[in-house]
């Protein structure tokens, strides 16, 4: 009889895939949920070793080295905090490109130069946080995309969050879409930085995070160069999968820089090509 008075020792787990190194002379019963419990208690394991950890060493801040509370699960302290940079206007109302250093008074419909220009595909663009190119707050957004989601995702989607009011009134916002990686770039990094925001964002919001609609069909370099350059970079590489999901809809692109915004531009191209009905553009930060 399987499993009855002389439980098999080495009962093998032939399903199991990657193969599974727990042992069933410890736990004879185990049925194929014993991948969750493994999983979950390897977890439970590292975060209580690393909370252990912090108790003991005080954290440093990334950005000024002064000490952090005891048991601060934040990379950053509070003063460093406080010295960023918000978005507030005077801006244009349509790619929310601060006008800094302007003299004149614009009226409030005034479009930048660019927008004049060229009409952007979105409706409007914000960002909650300005940065210059040798700002600190560089680093942290440095930091949260390579590796530590954990301590900066939750806060900084929390100042998106708390910054989506003042920014943007009270849209109708039907769903929230976050910018997709590539695939392969996916892997590599372990998460996607632009989802993490857009989970935070979209609850607040209480709106649904559309994670697989809009997907990047192609890998593009990293957007640098000049604003030609990543134009052509993304033409052609985001595709929408399911667009009875955005048909008719008001959505909220999210992403975490904006520096020229052809990225954004590109996705928002192709969502409205799909049957949106609006897209609205949310990023982190914006470079000056
Ligand atoms: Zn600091
Ligand atoms: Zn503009």
């Amino acid at each position: 009889m399987p499993g009855g008075g002389g439980a098999p020792i080495n009962r093998s787990f032939p399903d199991c895939s990657p193969p599974c190194d727990f042992r069933p002379a410890l736990a004879p019963s185990l049925d194929k949920g014993h991948h969750v419990r493994l999983a979950r208690s390897k977890r439970w394991g590292v975060e209580f070793y690393f909370s252990f950890l912090r108790f003991l060493l005080p954290a440093r801040c990334a950005l000024c080295q002064g000490i952090l509370g005891v048991g601060s699960r934040s990379v950053v302290c509070g003063g460093c905090w406080g010295r960023v940079k918000f978005l507030d206007p005077p801006f244009c109302p349509r790619c929310g490109r601060p006008f800094w250093g302007h003299t004149v008074v614009h009226p409030p419909s005034h479009l930048c130069q660019g927008c004049r220009a060229r009409q952007p595909q979105y409706l409007l663009a914000r960002s909650a946080l300005l940065y210059e190119r040798d700002d600190p707050l560089r680093e942290v957004l440095l930091l949260f995309k390579h590796g530590r989601r954990d301590a900066l995702g939750g806060p900084l989607g929390r100042l998106m969050a708390d910054r989506t009011a003042p920014l943007f009134g009270h849209p109708t916002i039907d769903a929230v879409v976050p910018i997709p990686l590539h695939r392969k770039r996916e892997q590599d990094r372990g998460f996607n930085q632009s989802e993490i925001l857009a989970r935070v964002v979209g609850k607040r919001l209480q709106r649904p995070v559309l994670r697989k609609t809009l997907r990047r069909i192609r890998p593009t370099l990293p957007q640098t160069g000049k604003p030609r350059e990543r134009v052509r970079n993304v033409r052609g590489a985001f595709a929408v999968v399911k667009p009875e999901r955005i048909e008719g809809r008001s959505l909220l692109v999210v992403d975490d820089v904006f520096t020229t915004g052809a990225t954004v531009n590109e996705c928002a191209k192709v969502l409205m090509k799909a049957g949106a009905r609006e897209v609205l553009v949310y990023t982190l930060a914006r470079v000056l």
